[in-house]
């Protein structure tokens, strides 16, 4: 069993998909075993994307990623980090395939509905970011 960070990111609960969102998770056979609606601190973004701190759009995502409420969610399942990716799409909505979240829901490169962590050290990371162990369900 494998566990993952998702954000439903603030255009994507503007949008009113966060029922949307879920509903894949749950239909694809993902389990969500922890989950809460927050806004971010500009410097609550910037330390959750503190990798990205050298690129050019780092200021642009971390205003964008506290511009509104998100919803941050821990799923669990077999092989969950890429299972989730997939069901993402790539981070170019353009880019998506036909079906998945981004291609169905993005409007822009940044504004792009959902993130998810990409491999089990940022799952490490990411998830304890926004959780504690007590906050985190065995379903
Ligand atoms: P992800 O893992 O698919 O979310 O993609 P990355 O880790 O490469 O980028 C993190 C986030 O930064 C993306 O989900 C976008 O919201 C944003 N982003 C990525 N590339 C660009 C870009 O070229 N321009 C802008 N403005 N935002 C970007």
């Amino acid at each position: 069993m494998e566990r993952t960070l998702s954000i439903i990111k603030p255009d994507g609960v503007a949008k009113n998909v966060i029922g949307e969102v879920v509903k894949r998770f749950e239909t694809n056979g993902i389990k969500i075993v922890a989950m809460k609606m927050i806004q971010l601190s500009k410097h609550q973004a910037q330390g959750f994307y503190a990798v990205h701190k050298e690129r050019p759009f780092f200021n642009s995502l971390t205003n964008f990623m506290t511009s509104g409420p998100i919803v941050v969610m821990v799923l669990e399942g077999e092989d969950v980090i890429a299972k989730n990716r997939e069901l993402m799409g790539a981070t170019n909505f353009k880019e998506a395939k036909e079906g998945t979240i981004r291609r169905e829901y993005a409007t822009d490169i940044e504004k792009n509905v959902v993130h998810g962590s990409d491999a089990p050290e940022t799952a490490a990371f990411e998830i304890k970011y926004f959780f504690n162990d007590l906050e985190i369900q065995n379903r």
